[in-house]
């Protein structure tokens, strides 16, 4: 065997063993907040629930995927249910956030206006598209549609994680405006990612500018409690680091006009999910600590009377 098809093969087996990250355009740490424990926001949320911050959400697109993947059918309560694999009826969201002081931000990005055009124009992957069932896609409105009716763009966009269907909006949003990741999203390694990193690069677009937020301990003596972000330093909203689903999850805590508002992000898919408190399927990297997340976030939802929960893919 020539040296060549040696180092060829040797090539292949490292990168399956290993297998890459989600993308492979450079994030930057980004200090931003203030760290706070889940006593503290617990207090301040609880005792004045209403806040400065109009929150809207959007409903992008109507999809269907594999129940196995949203649900872990495994689970003795899915399978006390009868819940079997099948299509299940889903939505892709985005959230608005506009604070009087601090601007307009988004948390995911909705569907791109591109994704109206056949899907040879699509920057994903023909092989991508069909393991994703995206011929089943029904768009509602596309981001940029959505955003010049009602008011502009936003400043910076927070994404609950980097899973294809969360960043479908970016063509959308101005190259210049920040993407902000949690902890190691955009530099864990995966082997799934050998198949997506090159849609997700095409889709975010080589210019954009990934900001991951660095979440401080809030006290040295609890390392092993959630760690929060108090992002505009003046308690409207909560950036919780969520790990689990990926390794970077987040999820938001918002005191706005209209009350109280949890986004679990893809913490939790379902309505049955949440209901029964039970993690995803195979769309989950990290089971247990998925589940130590979705605790967190039940448990948090329950001390908060008026909460609205927004979950990742069904309204509750
Ligand atoms: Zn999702």
């Amino acid at each position: 065997m020539r040296a060549s098809s040696l180092l060829l093969i040797s090539a292949i087996l490292s990168l399956s063993f290993y297998g890459c990250s989600v993308t492979s355009i450079d994030s930057i740490r980004e200090k931003q907040g203030n760290s706070t424990k889940v006593e503290t926001m617990l207090e301040e949320l609880g005792s004045q629930p209403r806040g400065p911050i109009r929150f809207q959400k959007i409903v992008s697109a109507d999809w269907s995927v594999d129940r196995g993947g949203l649900i872990n059918l495994d689970h003795p309560k899915a399978e006390e249910a009868g819940l079997e694999s099948g299509l299940e009826p889903i939505q892709i969201y985005f959230y608005v956030i506009d604070h009087p002081e601090n601007g307009r931000f988004l948390i995911d990005t909705g569907m791109g206006t591109i994704f109206q055009k056949p899907s040879e124009e699509w920057p994903v992957s023909g092989m991508v598209q069909s393991v994703m069932n995206m011929d089943l896609l029904k768009i509602h409105t596309s981001t940029s549609q959505w955003l010049e009716a009602n008011g502009g763009s936003p400043k910076g966009v927070f994404l609950t994680h980097m899973h294809l269907d969360h960043i479908l909006g970016s063509g959308d949003i101005d190259a210049n405006t920040p993407f902000y990741i949690g902890p190691a999203e955009a530099t864990d390694s995966m082997l799934l990612n050998m198949f997506v990193q090159g849609s997700t690069d095409n889709i975010l677009g080589s210019d954009r500018i990934l900001k991951e937020l660095d979440f401080p301990a809030a006290d040295d003596s609890q390392t092993e409690s959630l760690r929060i972000l108090d992002f505009f330093g003046d308690g409207s909203l909560y950036v919780v680091h969520v790990p689990g689903h990926t390794a970077g999850s987040m999820a938001f805590l918002i005191r706005s006009t209209s009350g109280l508002q949890l986004v679990v992000g893809d913490t939790c898919h379902t309505t049955w999910g949440w209901k029964n408190n039970v993690t995803p399927g195979s769309f989950t990297a990290n089971q247990e600590r998925n589940a130590e997340s979705l605790n967190s976030l039940i448990d948090i939802s329950k001390k908060l009377s008026g909460i609205t929960v927004h979950l990742g893919h069904q309204s509750l």
